[in-house]
């Protein structure tokens, strides 16, 4: 629960009410910002993305597990196509750098070739093909030589997931809808089969209909909602971050397939080239009682890396610059729930998005815009909606000539502030003008990168509060990590001022 309470929100009466700032809150606020509608989107945390959503890989999986059937499977190849556009639309920085899901044993390859067959013709995962070992070592030279063969899908991407949870949130933002943070649903009333109240601890709201994007907490939500017909069980999964330099070992996301160790889930995990140049090594899959379980255990990523290494050997313990967890959102079904109540009239519920629920967000958001819009008995289009959101500039990826130009222009581009990610002050600045400003070391870290590398915030960290600092004119000591009391400095030491 956020610390705050008060009545900001007291009163209003937005025509949808989106509850979670996640991607795919964020992403359903986009789509329906197209239309002309009073739109609020509500985000118990402090930022968005600090879930699921800003917890996990960001591949944009191309499907090759999936079959016909299920929403998953009915989502990935419409939400992977959209990647491409989406991302150039929102300024989010996109890749298709491919998958290989590798094989040691040769004699397996007619069976798995079938397979790949009935994926490809079938399940309709058009990209799949089998591909040597030969082949493979061709295109990732530092792989194991032992693989025999693997299964190949070049519309696999990558990309940041809470980049592009911020970027569809902001371009929201900038189309007429609301986000408000720290803002927790807690309650509902529902008369005669429609929710009439929602409270949180920022005042009552009336919406017409309500969004429930909330993920682990889904449950929770339908259950106040009076509509609560499915449950969570949630499931951990950690990250292995590697420091840049062994980003050069591979370019692509990999995985070993053991026929002889499979399990039920797939997750021994893969490795994972990220759009930052970084390799992730995970996730793996540990049910778990509690929703924010984001604990990292040691034997979590001893298990993940020693399987990982077997694909790439050149890979080493020493590289990991960090990890994280994030817990996934499963039902029993292991499906996603996207749809109108069962018997609550006027809420959608958008739960169970585990994975692929990342790769799926685009054209599960374009569904659910269609349904609230019906729901709603029709709108009028936004007349002045503009898809194109303008991203902060990257100086690490600029030429001198283009530094330059940018320097003369505002001089804080020419001052580094993270040397290991080349992170001007300029840069945090902007981050901090942003459509949505979380003016926290975490949210500017999120935005813009500083303290992202190889020394995690050792050396920028204390730069870039100051700047927050400058920024929200208020002494050193009330600038946060990233919510109501993580501390950064207490005050002055040795007669000092507090903000020096
Ligand atoms: C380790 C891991 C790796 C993954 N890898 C991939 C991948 O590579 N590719 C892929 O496609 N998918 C992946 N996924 C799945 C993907 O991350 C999720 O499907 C997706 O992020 C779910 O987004 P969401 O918005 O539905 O949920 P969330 O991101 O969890 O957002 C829900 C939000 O609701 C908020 N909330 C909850 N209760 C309330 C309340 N009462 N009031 C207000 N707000 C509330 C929460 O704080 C949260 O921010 C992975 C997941 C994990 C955990």
């Amino acid at each position: 629960m956020p610390a705050v309470s008060d009545s900001a929100l007291e009163g209003e009466k937005p025509d949808v009410l989106i509850i979670g700032g996640g991607i795919s809150g964020a992403s359903i606020a986009r789509e329906l910002s197209r239309w002309n509608i009073n739109i609020l989107l509500v985000e118990k945390e402090p930022d968005l993305a600090m879930q699921a959503s800003g917890r996990n890989d960001g591949e944009v999986h191309p499907g090759i597990d999936l079959s016909k059937g299920s929403l998953k499977h009915y989502y990935i190849r419409k939400g992977n196509a959209m990647y491409g556009d989406v991302c150039k639309e929102l300024g989010v920085d996109f890749r298709r750098v491919g998958q290989y899901v590798c094989f040691n044993e040769g004699w397996a390859k007619p069976l798995i070739s079938l397979y790949v067959k009935k994926k490809k013709y079938i399940d309709k995962i058009e990209d799949s093909e089998v591909i040597s070992g030969k082949e493979l070592l061709r295109r990732e030279p530092n792989f194991s030589g032992g693989f025999k063969f693997a299964i190949s899908n070049p519309s696999t991407g990558c990309v940041c997931p809470y980049g592009l949870t911020i970027a569809y949130a902001e371009n929201a933002v900038t189309n007429g809808a609301k986000v408000m943070l720290n803002t927790a649903v807690t309650g509902m009333k529902v008369e005669n089969g429609r929710i009439t109240e929602v409270t949180t601890n920022r005042g009552t709201v009336y919406p017409k209909i309500v969004i429930n994007a909330a993920g682990v907490f889904s449950e929770e939500i339908a259950r106040m909602a009076n509509d609560r017909f499915f449950s969570i069980h949630p499931r951990r999964g950690t990250n292995s971050i590697t420091d840049k330099k062994a980003g050069v070992y591979m370019h692509s996301v990999a995985s070993i397939k053991e026929l002889a160790r499979s399990t039920g889930h797939t997750k021994g995990g893969g490795i994972l080239h990220t759009v930052h140049g970084n390799l992730l090594i995970g996730p793996d899959a540990v049910e778990t009682s509690e929703k924010e379980d984001f604990a990292t255990y040691p034997e979590s990523i001893e298990k993940v890396f020693t399987r990982q290494k077997k694909t790439m050997p050149a890979l080493s313990e020493r590289d990991i610059i960090t990890y994280f967890t994030g817990v996934r959102a499963p039902t029993f079904e292991e499906d996603f729930i996207i749809e109108k109540g069962r018997k609550t009239e006027n809420i959608i519920h958008v739960a169970g998005i585990q994975s692929p629920g990342l790769t799926t967000a685009p054209a599960v958001a374009k569904d659910v815009e269609k349904m609230a819009v019906e729901m709603l008995g029709g709108a009028q289009k936004n007349p002045s909606f503009n898809p194109v959101r303008k991203p902060i500039p990257q100086i690490r990826n600029m030429s001198d000539e283009e530094r330059a130009k940018m320097i003369e222009k505002n001089p804080d581009y020419g001052e580094i502030v993270c040397r290991c990610e080349e992170i001007s002050k300029g840069e945090i600045i902007d981050a901090l003008n942003s459509p949505i400003c979380v003016p926290t070391v975490d949210g500017v870290k999120k935005r813009v990168r500083p303290g992202m590398g190889r020394c995690q915030g050792g050396f920028c960290s204390p730069l870039v509060t100051k700047i927050i600092a400058e920024f929200l004119k208020s002494p050193l000591s009330e600038v946060r990590k990233s919510r109501d009391g993580s501390v950064i400095t207490y005050g002055a030491t040795k007669g000092r001022n507090s903000d020096e």
